[in-house]
């Protein structure tokens, strides 16, 4: 009998029939074809919290393949596109695009990179490059867009018509950088796919249901360092301000993290703003940043949420005062990464908003939360990050700059599954929101469709049956929303 572990946050069931760990690509191309008969499904580091990585077959772990491999059969002259954020140093050039395998942690690969730096990157470093961009996931700025508009050209493998895995390489038709001639010599029996964007703004952003993702071609940029703000602030004061703020040329991101519940006259929220610095690495986060996921913070958190869940607006309100630092210069991959407070045991769900309106739809959500207090409980201060538009079709960030919010509840937290459960319903059927795949989810298939556009959920599906044409890669969230 096979035991498997519980990977991560990676939901238990259905249990896979087999788990193989590939290394090569040899390996990886013979797990696939061992697999083609049945179901099969690549998984990272699990860190998803939705259905999206599961299988009741084979699952392929992708962590046994990480690190920078030759970006091959490139056309000449091919660098990365410059980035829209460079208003201290203008003349500054892009980084060159690099190779990267698909189980490699942004903590390693920033390490890789050395005098360079991913254009952008999630909140938290142990996430893939291949799972983060698989679910739409983001890191944040409104000029900069999701994990997968980084990513030039795709290796996957897939399973095709005939029942043979086959590596295909995917770039947008726009956006050709591999030669065609020295691939083929290169490598028999693969397929190069270019003929059309399609499928390449499908394939990226797929959760895994479309192959196995190999290795990915990014765009890089010199490394950088960041400012960090943070300030407390009053959430409707001077409100405009901060949208403003958002688009301005010489902010690099804004994050907003809110106390969802209202103690006093107004809500109080902590705004991170991060300006590019050229300055030297200078002071520390506060400690409330430093100290979160320490045994006493955590303890004091169980405390309240578990025994006293009617003091949280204050404990929220409390661990906002706690955080509020200001001139904290720092390398960007620590700056963008959230610290200590991801090691917190939460389940978490986001969703994505149109940037335009937020001020009224805040208003609406916060709102709900109000209204199912006593019955719901939002453990953590809400999660704020604007992401330009994807044109990935289903992609949360799909077709307009983002708001995504996210809402992280602590573990053993009374009625956790209700709260998340009920601010996603919330979010999809009052405000048209697009639920993040890697996190909590419920979808209908008829929701599905009312928040994509029949065109785009259409393209997904045309461009899946393409690429899986046996359906080997469907699982359990794929056949319940008729992908
Ligand atoms: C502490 C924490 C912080 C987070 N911060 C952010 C954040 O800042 N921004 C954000 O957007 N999200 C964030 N997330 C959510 C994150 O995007 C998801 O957890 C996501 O699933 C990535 O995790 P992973 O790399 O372990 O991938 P997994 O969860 O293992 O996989 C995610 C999906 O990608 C597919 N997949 C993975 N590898 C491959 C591959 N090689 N080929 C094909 N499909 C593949 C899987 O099948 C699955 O559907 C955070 C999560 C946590 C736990």
């Amino acid at each position: 009998m096979i035991h498997y572990d519980q990977i991560n946050n990676l939901p238990y069931e259905p249990r896979p029939a087999h788990d193989v760990s590939p290394r090569t690509l040899e390996a990886l191309l013979g797990a696939v074809q061992a697999a083609a008969n049945g179901k099969a499904r690549a998984i990272a580091g699990g860190w998803g919290f939705s259905m999206a990585g599961t299988t009741e077959g084979t699952r392929i772990r992708t962590p046994g393949y990480s690190g920078l491999i030759e970006p091959d059969c490139l056309k000449p002259g091919v660098t990365s596109r410059p980035f829209d954020f460079d208003p201290i140093v203008p003349h500054e050039t892009p980084g060159p695009v690099v190779r990267v395998l698909a189980g490699t942690t942004f903590g390693e690969l920033n390490g890789l990179l050395g005098p360079l730096a991913v254009v952008n990157q999630p909140g938290f470093e142990d996430l893939t490059i291949g799972g983060v961009m698989m679910v739409g996931g983001h890191g944040s700025g409104i000029r900069r867009g999701n994990i997968a508009s980084q990513v030039r050209s795709m290796d996957l493998i897939v399973v095709n018509a005939a029942r043979q895995a086959q590596l295909v390489r995917i770039e947008a038709a726009s956006d050709r950088i591999t030669d065609r001639a020295a691939f083929e010599a290169k490598y028999p029996g693969a397929l190069l796919q270019d003929a059309d964007d399609a499928v390449f703004n499908a394939a990226k952003v797929s959760f895994g249901s479309m192959g196995v993702l190999l290795s990915v071609v990014i765009d890089t940029r010199p490394a950088y360092r960041l400012e960090e703000d943070r300030d407390l602030r009053s959430l409707w004061e001077d409100f405009e301000k901060l949208e403003r703020q958002v688009r301005e040329d010489s902010v690099s991101g804004v994050h907003l993290w809110i106390n969802p519940y209202r103690v006093g006259a107004d809500w109080k929220a902590v705004q991170s703003t991060y300006r590019r610095s050229l300055d030297m690495k200078r002071n520390e986060r506060a400690w409330g940043i430093r100290e979160a996921d320490s045994p006493m913070t955590r303890k004091a958190l169980r405390l309240v949420a578990t025994k006293a869940p009617r003091l949280l607006p204050f404990a929220l309100e409390y661990s906002l005062r706690t955080v509020d630092a200001d001139d904290v210069v720092m390398q960007s991959p620590e700056a963008l990464d959230f610290g200590p407070p991801n090691r917190l045991p939460v389940a978490a769900s986001s969703c994505s908003i149109p940037a335009d309106g937020l001020k009224e739809q805040l208003e609406q959500l916060l709102a709900h939360f109000k209204e199912g207090f006593g019955k719901t409980y939002v453990s953590s201060p809400i999660g704020l990050r604007w992401v330009k538009a994807s044109d990935a079709y289903l992609a949360p960030q799909y077709g307009r700059d983002s708001v995504m919010i996210e809402v992280p509840v602590l573990n053993d937290t009374p009625h956790q599954q209700d709260t998340l459960e009920r601010y996603v319903e919330f979010m999809v059927t009052k405000l048209g929101a697009r639920p993040h795949w890697g996190q909590r989810l419920q979808l209908s298939p008829a929701q599905l469709r009312s928040i994509y556009g029949n065109e785009a959920v259409d393209t997904f599906i045309r461009v899946r049956r393409q690429l899986d044409p046996l359906a080997v890669f469907d699982n359990p969230l794929t056949r319940h929303l008729g992908l």
